[in-house]
């Protein structure tokens, strides 16, 4: 058995660290971000090539089973791990954690349609965290927005009142209600993102009366199989040997 595990969340290192060193697993990084947090083993960085680019990988690296732990929003290489892995004829899990309820928030299907909500409803300072790629459709608005990202958006895809505030989570209630309240927001744009790391946001603009405005999750490619835990892709890969 030799695992390729698509990382790059806390999910896929949690994963590594339970499947070292009994069973062998490659854990992949986009590269993305600069020093990013490593899991324990054998670890390769950078893309494959699209889907016909990673079938060859595949072959190549003597594979056998692919997890996909990658971001929920990640949808390309989703798409083409999937694609990749039905043509090497592999078996293949996506590990997706679950998702965020959307409660109280307005759900949207897009980053486009979060901006136009935010024009509708006339919010004008906007906790703004959809990510480095998810600034873009903000552009061209005249509300102010505290944008939180790992890495910085290029200036071209901001929007022209703004403040970029780079970090990366996990985060706590207290901080985040603390940011909201200091920058005096009035609505937050968030992904459907899942898992406990950025969750505190929610609580803290709930607690504070202030809407969110949530981006639903790209759909799973038709047909794969989903686990939403840790637990889940262990006993997957245990029934595989
Ligand atoms: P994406 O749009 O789905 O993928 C774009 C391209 O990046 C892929 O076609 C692939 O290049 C390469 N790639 C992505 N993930 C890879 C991986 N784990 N290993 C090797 N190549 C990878 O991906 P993204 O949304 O930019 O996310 C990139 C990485 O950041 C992912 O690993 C993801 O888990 C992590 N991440 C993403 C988000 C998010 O909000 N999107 C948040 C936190 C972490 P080739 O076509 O050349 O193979």
């Amino acid at each position: 058995m030799r695992v390729l595990l698509l990382g790059g969340t806390g999910e896929a290192r949690a994963l590594a660290a339970r499947l070292h060193p009994d069973i062998p697993v490659i854990s992949s990084l986009a590269g993305r971000v600069p020093d990013p947090a490593l899991p324990v083993g054998e670890v390769r960085i950078g893309g494959f090539g699209g889907a016909a680019g990673l079938a060859q990988w595949l072959r190549g690296n003597g594979i056998t089973a692919v997890v996909d732990a990658t971001h929920p929003f990640a949808a390309t290489i989703t798409a083409n791990a999937a694609q990749a892995a039905a043509r090497v004829g592999l078996p293949h899990l996506v590990l997706a954690r679950p998702a965020w309820p959307d409660g109280d928030a307005i759900a949207v299907g897009s980053d486009t349609e979060a901006a136009e909500v935010v024009a509708r409803r006339g919010y004008r300072r906007v906790f703004l965290t959809t990510g480095r790629s998810g600034t873009a459709a903000f552009r061209d608005s005249d509300a102010w927005f505290l944008i939180r990202a790992v890495t910085a958006p290029e200036d071209e895809l901001l929007p022209a009142h703004r403040e970029v505030l780079l970090s990366r989570g996990p985060y706590r209630v207290e901080g985040e209600r603390k940011l909201l309240r200091e920058f005096g927001i009035d609505a937050l744009v968030t992904k459907n993102s899942g898992g406990a790391m950025t969750r505190a946001k929610l609580q803290a603009a709930a607690e504070t009366g202030i809407p969110v405005v949530m981006v639903s999750r790209p759909a799973l490619p038709a047909g794969v199989r989903v686990v939403n835990s840790v637990d889940g892709a262990v006993d997957w890969l245990a029934n595989l040997r």
